[in-house]
C-alpha cells in the first residue's frame, strides 16, 4: 500500500503530518527513514513514523514526499516506537523528538527562492515595465533585478513594507517572477581526504617491490579500506612519488578516505583487566545475567553504597552482551566530569566503543553516530541524549547515578533518559540496569514494591572498607565561638590540617560558585538583583563583575549603592572563589585547585585538574557539586561540606531528597582506598532529617521519612505531576493567558463519575517569578498517572490554539525541578 505515510516534521507542532508517496517510492519507504517534504514554502527533513495507509476514497489532496534521503531505515523500528512514546508521554512535538535522534546539523533543508522570469528581465533591461502592477509588486521587481535568487524572508526584509508576501504571489501567478526550490547542504558532513587503498595484487607483483615500496604497502595494514595518504606516507617514511609508482603498478589505488573525528577519551589507550568479582558483586551479576538470558524486558535497580563496586558489575554485564553478539549502552551524568570512567570502558573494549556527549564537536558526534548506525561499535558510552543512539540489538542499558538531574532534559522534548531507556528495553526485550547509592525516591519505591528480584542491594564497600565517619557541625554554635565571619569550623580546620600532615587528600564542597553570593548595602538593605530575573547577582572577584547565574548577564561592580548612594557595600555569602582563598591562607603550602563551572569553562581545565588530583599533584579540591559526581580517588580521606542546608530552602518538594543525595554522594568520595574516611558537614540545621540521615548514611531511614511526606502531600511517586509555565514580557498578559489555560483545564478535568481526572492548581507566580525578562506563571496538574492527563492536555491545547494565546507555554511532564 504505502500510498500515504505519516511524517514527523520538526516545526514545533504536536502532531505528525500525512504525505502522499510517489509510486516509484512506495515499495521502498519504511518507518525510520528520512524524507524531504514540502512544508509551507519550505522543504524540510522529515522522519517517516508510519506507513501502509491506503489512499482514502474521494478527492483527497496531499502533498507528495519530495525525496527519500535514506536507502534504508536510519533508526530501527523499536527506536521509532520509543520516540513516538516520548512525543506522546511528554506531550512534545514528534518532529522535535525525531530530530533529537539524529546528529545536529545533518538535516537537509530547502527554501523557495524567487528570481525574475526571462521575459521580465528582458523587459526591464529594455527600460520597460510590466503593465498594471501595484506599487509593492513594482518594488519587488526592482529588488530582484540583476541579483541572485532570493527567499521570501530576504525580500520582505529588504522591501521593508507590508504585503510583500501577497505581491510575490501575484507576480508568480502572472508569470513575471519564477519560484524555485533550492536545497542547502547539511552543515555537518563526513570529512574526507586523499587515501590509499590496497588492491588485490598478485604475489609476483608484491615480490618485485623495492624495500621502500614494500614499507608503504605494509603501512596500509593489509585491509581493503582506504588509509589516509599522509598517514600512510608518515608510517612508511617515504614521499608521495612512491605512492604514485605503486599506483602505476596496480598495487594500490588513490581513493577518498573518510576521516574519523575521534573524541579525546576514545583516543586514550590504557589497558585494564577485569577484576575478580567479590561474592556480593557476583550474586548481583549472576542474577542480572539470568535476566538478560531470559529475553524478557526487566528493569533492575542496583542500590549499592558508594564504593561498593557497581562499575565493575556494569562492565562485566556489558562484556556479556558483547560476547553474545548484542550491543550495550552505558549512560553517565556528565562525561566531562568522569573522564576516568569512559577511559575505563574504552580500555576494556578496545575498538568497540563509541562516545556520544555534548562536550564533543558536531563533527565528532556525526562520525560516532554513523559508526554506531553502521554497526561498527558494540558499546556506546554517553550522556542523556545518547539514549537515542541508533544501536541495533541493544539488550542492555546501564544508567549510572540514575538519580542525577542531568538525565532529564528541561526544554522540549522534556524527556527523562531513564524512561526512554525503559521504553527501548521493553520493545527490545532487554534489561535496564539503574545504579545508584542514593536512588531517586520513585525508582526505589517502584523497585522494592515489585515482585521478581529486580532490586539488588550492596550495603558494603569493597573489601569491607568502612563507610566514612560523618560529623555534623552546627554553625550557629560556631558563630557564637568564632564570631560571625566564621567560614571554616574548628573541627573542619583541625581535620584539614591533620589530613595534610598525613599527606592525604581532601575535598571541600560548597555548592555556590563565585566570590560572594551577592552585594548588599548595609545602609539601606538594597540587594543587587538581576534586572531581568528575580534573583540576586553573584559577585566574581577575579573578573571583578556581577553575574546572574540564571540568565548569564554581567554588570560592573558599583562602588556605591545604586539605591541610596551610600558607600557601605557588603559582600554577603561566601562562594567557592572566596573559599579557595580562605583555604590557601589557612593551609599554606597545600596544593589547592578549584572545580566549578567558572574553572570548567576553560576547555581542558576540568580534565587536567581531575587527572592532576588523581596523580597526587594536588592536595585539595575545592568546588561545587561537580565534586560529588562518581569520582574514585582512593587517597581522599577527608571531605568537608559547607552550607550543607543551602538547598533546603528551595521551594521544591524534592529539596530534601536532593540535599540528602548530594551529601551522601560527596561523603562517599572519602575513604575509598585503604585509609578510612572522615566527613565534616557544616550547617545551620543539623537537626533536619535530610542531614540527620545523610550523617548516618541511612538511605532506608531517609526514604521512609520522605515517603511519608510525599504520601501526605500526594507528590510523586503517589501522583504524577505536570507543570505548565506561561511566560511573557508583559506580566498582565502572562497572567491572563495562564488563567485561560487553567480555566480550560479545570473545565475538562471532571469525569463522568464526578471524580477529577486531575487536580488543577494555579495559576500562581512561579517560584522563579521572572526569568530573562519574562514574567512566569505556573499551573500544576496532579493526577494518578501522566497517561490520564495527556489526552486532557491534547484536548485543551487543540482548543486553546484557536483562542489566541500569545504567551510562551512550556509543558513539563514529570518535572524534576519546579522553579
Ligand atoms: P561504586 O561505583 O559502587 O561507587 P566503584 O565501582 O568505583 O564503586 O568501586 C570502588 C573501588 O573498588 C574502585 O577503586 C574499584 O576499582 C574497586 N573494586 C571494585 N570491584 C572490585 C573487585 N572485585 N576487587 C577489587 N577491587 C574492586
Ligand atoms: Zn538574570
Amino acid at each position: 500500500m504505502n500510498e500515504i505515510i505519516d511524517v514527523a516534521v520538526p516545526v514545533g507542532i504536536r502532531k505528525t503530518f500525512a504525505y502522499s508517496v510517489p509510486p516509484e517510492l512506495r515499495d521502498r519507504i519504511a518507518p525510520g527513514m528520512r524524507v524531504l517534504v514540502p512544508f509551507g514554502r519550505k522543504l524540510l527533513t522529515g522522519y517517516v513514523t508510519g506507513t501502509g495507509r491506503p489512499l482514502p476514497p474521494g478527492d483527497f489532496k496531499l502533498r507528495p514526499v519530495r525525496e527519500l534521503l535514506d536507502p534504508e531505515p536510519a533508526v530501527a523500528p523499536s527506536l521509532v516506537e520509543a520516540a513516538l512514546w516520548v512525543a506522546r508521554h511528554y506531550f512534545a512535538p514528534p518532529g522535535e523528538v525525531f530530530r533529537a535522534l539524529f546528529p545536529v546539523g545533518t538535516q537537509v533543508a530547502g527554501a523557495r527562492r524567487y528570481s525574475l522570469a526571462p521575459r521580465t528581465a528582458t523587459l526591464l533591461d529594455g527600460g520597460f515595465r510590466p503593465p498594471g502592477l501595484r506599487p509593492q509588486e513594482d518594488a519587488v521587481l526592482d529588488l530582484l533585478a540583476g541579483g541572485a535568487p532570493q527567499t521570501l524572508r530576504e525580500l520582505a526584509d529588504r522591501a521593508g513594507v507590508r504585503g510583500t508576501h501577497a505581491a510575490v504571489d501575484a507576480l508568480v501567478a502572472a508569470g513575471w517572477v519564477r519560484a524555485e526550490m533550492s536545497l542547502e547542504a547539511p552543515r555537518v558532513k563526513s570529512k574526507e581526504q586523499l587515501g590509499l587503498r590496497l588492491l588485490d595484487a598478485g604475489a609476483d607483483l608484491l615480490a618485485s617491490l623495492t624495500p621502500v615500496q614494500r614499507r608503504l604497502v605494509d603501512a596500509l595494514g593489509g585491509g581493503r579500506e582506504p588509509v589516509p595518504l599522509q598517514e600512510a606516507l608518515r608510517g612508511a617514511g617515504c614521499s608521495v612519488s612512491i605512492a604514485k609508482t605503486l599506483e602505476r603498478k596496480g598495487v594500490v589505488e588513490i581513493a577518498p578516505a573518510k576521516i574519523q573525528r575521534v573524541p579525546v577519551d576514545l583516543a586514550a589507550t590504557t589497558r585494564s583487566v577485569a577484576l575478580e568479582l567479590t561474592p556480593a558483586q557476583r550474586e548481583v551479576f549472576d542474577r542480572i545475567l539470568e535476566r538478560m538470558r531470559g529475553g524478557a524486558p526487566a528493569r533492575c535497580l542496583v542500590h549499592g553504597v558508594t564504593g561498593s563496586g557497581k562499575t565493575e558489575i556494569y562492565l562485566r554485564l556489558i562484556a556479556e552482551a558483547v560476547k553474545r553478539g548484542e550491543t550495550a549502552m552505558l549512560l553517565v551524568p556528565e562525561i566531562g566530569l568522569t573522564p576516568m570512567l569512559s577511559r575505563l570502558v574504552v580500555s576494556r573494549f578496545p575498538g568497540q566503543v563509541s562516545l556520544l556527549h555534548s562536550g564533543m564537536s558536531a563533527g565528532e558526534r556525526h562520525d560516532q553516530w554513523n559508526r554506531i548506525r553502521d554497526g561498527e561499535s558494540r558499546v556506546v558510552v554517553g550522556t542523556r541524549s545518547a539514549v537515542f543512539a541508533p544501536l541495533d540489538d541493544v539488550r542492555l542499558i546501564v544508567i549510572d547515578e540514575e538519580q542525577d538531574a542531568s538525565y532529564k532534559q528541561d526544554e522540549a522534548p522534556c524527556y527523562h533518559a531513564r524512561e526512554v531507556a525503559w521504553q527501548r528495553m521493553r520493545r527490545a526485550g532487554g534489561v535496564l540496569v539503574l545504579g545508584s547509592a542514593t536512588p531517586c525516591i520513585e525508582t526505589y519505591h517502584a523497585a522494592t514494591r515489585e515482585e521478581g528480584g529486580i532490586y539488588f542491594h550492596l550495603p558494603e564497600r569493597i573489601e569491607a572498607r568502612p563507610m566514612p565517619r560523618v560529623t555534623l557541625v552546627d554553625m550557629s554554635a560556631e558563630f557564637r565561638q568564632q564570631g560571625k565571619n566564621a567560614v571554616i569550623s574548628t573541627t573542619l580546620r583541625d581535620e584539614l590540617e591533620g589530613c595534610m600532615r598525613r599527606g592525604e587528600q581532601a575535598m571541600v564542597l560548597l555548592n555556590r560558585r563565585g566570590y560572594a553570593r551577592t552585594l548588599l548595602c548595609r545602609g539601606c538593605g538594597h540587594v543587587f538583583a538581576c534586572p531581568d530575573c528575580s534573583v540576586s547577582m553573584t559577585y566574581h572577584q577575579q573578573e571583578n563583575r556581577l553575574e546572574c547565574h540564571y540568565c548569564g548577564q554581567e554588570r560592573e561592580v558599583p562602588s556605591v549603592c545604586l539605591n541610596c548612594g551610600g558607600p557601605y557595600i557588603h559582600y554577603a555569602g561566601v562562594g567557592t572563589e572566596q573559599l579557595e582563598g580562605i583555604l590557601r591562607t589557612l593551609l599554606p603550602g597545600a596544593r589547592i585547585a578549584r572545580l566549578d563551572r567558572d574553572t570548567a569553562r576553560r576547555r581542558g581545565t576540568l580534565r587536567s585538574v581531575l587527572f592532576g588530583f588523581a596523580a597526587r599533584e594536588l592536595d585539595i579540591l575545592v568546588g561545587t557539586q561537580i565534586l560529588a559526581k562518581g569520582h574514585d580517588f582512593p587517597d581522599v580521606t577527608l571531605v568537608g561540606v559547607l552550607a550543607a542546608d543551602a538547598g533546603l530552602s528551595f521551594p521544591d518538594f524534592r529539596s530534601a531528597e536532593r540535599t540528602f543525595q548530594l551529601l551522601t554522594q560527596v561523603a562517599g568520595r572519602a575513604g575509598r582506598g585503604s585509609a578510612p574516611g572522615r566527613v565534616v558537614i557544616q550547617s545551620f540545621h543539623p537537626d533536619h532529617y535530610a542531614l540527620h540521615f545523610a550523617q548516618k548514611q541511612d538511605y532506608r531511614g531517609f526514604y521512609d521519612k520522605e515517603v511519608e511526606y510525599r504520601k501526605l502531600m500526594q507528590y510523586p511517586p503517589f501522583s504524577s505531576l505536570i507543570q505548565i509555565v506561561v511566560s511573557d514580557p508583559d506580566e498582565i498578559r502572562a497572567q491572563r493567558d495562564a488563567e485561560k489555560i487553567a480555566g480550560a483545564l479545570k473545565a475538562r478535568s471532571g469525569r463522568a463519575d464526578g471524580k477529577a481526572k486531575a487536580r488543577v492548581l494555579g495559576p500562581a507566580a512561579a517560584p522563579l517569578e521572572k526569568l530573562r525578562g519574562q514574567y512566569r506563571r505556573q499551573i500544576l496538574l496532579k493526577a494518578g498517572s501522566a497517561e490520564d492527563v495527556v489526552p486532557l492536555l491534547e484536548d485543551c491545547f487543540a482548543d486553546l490554539d484557536r483562542r489566541k494565546i500569545t504567551s510562551k507555554v512550556h509543558v513539563d511532564v514529570d518535572p524534576l525541578s519546579l522553579l
